[in-house]
């Protein structure tokens, strides 16, 4: 590791920090040995980038982290003062949710009823680049009007029940909805009306609208686990409190905002990268996916009046799929019951008291770790325990759900957000064997809904699971309360 950053001084159990200058505290890295090794130069550019760029008075860098938009992705970056569009990225709130039936794993032991689930699933979940509702035959449909309501609201009283969602889920949110900076929701509205001002992008709107409920492509998945609690007791008893049961099945989930946080994200980087060329000013490292803007500026409040409404999209997204998910298994399972344990975000920024400071907490590919009594979690189900941190690894290795310990303050209260690529598409593509890929899912007993698993999705594709969550864990910032293991994974 030295090798790779002279600057790097190891500073506990797999933590270290990088010193960028005198002016500036340095960046704290989350990694034990094994980890620090597949940071590559590329990725510490991009951090130091990002903790030099204005405004910027800590940046954090997560196991998981590689090379991204700008910053790494599986980075934290805080600003007081200022937002960054391009470590938020495309994808705006990307994120992740877990439901948990009553269903015992042995039900699903059987690779037919496992196929009849896939099945159930298609027929109502979309998966793949650019799919909405038209091309499967059992989504929820929406029209011009519920997309404007949800994408203001978010997962309002009104849009839940339009939509057939249980209101309780919208407890077990992050965030239920996203308001304009000055709380209203009306400003939003005013915002989008803005937007589909005349035909052809109310039309688009529209179009964008009619995704919801659905997966997307890329690394965008659903997955059926079976829980396993881990060994200690006190774990044991957190992951019960979060309604986990284990030895059953689960369903996690992982998509963002579709076509329509894309468009809002992109229609924002144009207009400020246009912005910064008319007032002559550089971008931070004279990268352009480091564009800014004060969060008080126009430009920022209307940053963050997109970024809101993508976020929204994303929320209901995300609790429509769980619906349909749990619709799913009733066609297989008549009797089955299903409640959401948590829906957590690793692409956004969110205004946080961090120590003295009210802070922009950016997280890219990062996600909250909040613990027992903080304040962040007043009246919600997780004051007394922390919330769930949902973490999804590989089909192979698992995913996981983990807890924040008060040692989550010194990454900002965040932890990685996955096990984060070890490899790029291309290389992937290049280096991984098909059949290689399909024998070992086979082998483990995974099925899927593609006839050859993605190449670029492949758990040799990521970095070592279990070496990001131990540093996780030797770092002190949260600690595993059950595993999960895949029986089938929906992707593209
Ligand atoms: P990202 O948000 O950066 O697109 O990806 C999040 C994480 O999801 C990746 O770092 C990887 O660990 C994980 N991941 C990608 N595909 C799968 C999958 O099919 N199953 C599971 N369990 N995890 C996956
Ligand atoms: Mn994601
Ligand atoms: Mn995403």
């Amino acid at each position: 590791m030295d090798t790779i950053n002279p600057n790097l001084r190891i500073s506990g159990p797999a933590t270290a920090t990088i010193d960028v200058g005198d002016a500036h505290s340095p960046i704290t890295v989350i990694g034990n040995d094994a980890i620090r090794q597949t940071f590559d130069d590329q990725t510490i550019q991009q951090a130091i980038n990002s903790r030099l760029a204005p405004g910027v008075t800590d940046v954090v860098l997560n196991p998981d982290a590689h090379v991204g938009y700008g910053a790494p992705v599986g980075c934290v970056m805080l600003s007081p003062t200022h937002v960054y569009p391009g470590p938020v990225g495309v994808d705006i709130k990307c994120s992740m949710s877990l439901l948990q039936t009553d269903i015992p794993a042995d039900e699903i032991v059987s690779q037919t009823v496992r196929r009849k689930l896939i099945q159930a699933i298609g027929k109502r979940v979309p998966s793949g680049a650019g799919r909405g509702q038209r091309h499967v035959p059992k989504s929820r449909p929406v029209d011009g009007r519920l997309g404007f309501q949800l994408t203001t609201e978010g997962a309002s009283k009104n849009v839940l029940k339009k939509l057939g969602i249980p209101k309780a889920w919208a407890d077990r949110c992050e965030d239920w909805h996203h308001t304009a900076p000055d709380g209203s929701s009306d400003t939003l509205a005013a915002r989008l009306e803005f937007l589909g001002r005349n035909r052809d992008s109310l039309d688009r709107l529209e179009s964008k609208y009619r995704q919801l409920g659905s997966y997307g492509g890329g690394n965008h998945f659903g997955e059926a686990e079976v829980v396993r609690f881990a060994k200690d007791q006190a774990s044991r008893e957190v992951a019960q409190s979060f309604g986990l049961r284990d030895g059953h099945v689960a369903f996690l989930s992982h998509c963002g905002s579709r076509g329509l946080g894309h468009d809002l994200a992109m229609g924002q980087f144009r207009s400020l990268k246009t912005s910064f060329q008319k007032q002559g000013l550089a971008f931070p490292a004279g990268d352009p996916q480091l564009v800014y803007a004060d969060a008080r500026s126009d430009e920022g409040r209307l940053y963050l009046c997109d970024m809101a409404m993508g976020a929204n999209f994303a929320t209901v997204n995300h609790l429509m799929i769980n619906q349909l998910v749990l619709e799913a298994f009733r066609e297989v399972f008549p009797s089955v019951r299903g409640e959401l344990v948590y829906f957590i975000s690793h692409n956004i920024v969110r205004q946080e008291q961090v120590g003295q400071q009210l802070q922009w907490v950016h997280r890219k590919g990062a996600t909250r770790a909040f613990p027992a009594r903080h304040p962040g979690l007043q009246r919600t189900p997780f004051a007394e325990t922390g919330h769930p941190i949902l973490l999804p690894g590989n089909p192979r290795d698992g995913s996981s759900v983990m807890v924040a310990l008060p040692g989550a303050e010194r990454s900002a209260f965040s932890v990685n957000h996955g096990a984060g690529r070890r490899m790029s598409r291309t290389k992937a593509k290049k280096m991984l064997d098909q059949h290689q890929i399909d024998t070992e899912l086979m082998n483990h007993d995974i099925l899927s809904n593609c006839r050859q698993y993605p190449r670029d999705e492949a758990p040799d594709a990521y970095k070592d699971f279990n070496q990001v969550l131990a540093s996780v864990e030797q770092a002190g910032l949260a600690t595993e309360v059950a595993r999960l293991e895949a029986k089938f994974v929906i992707k593209d």
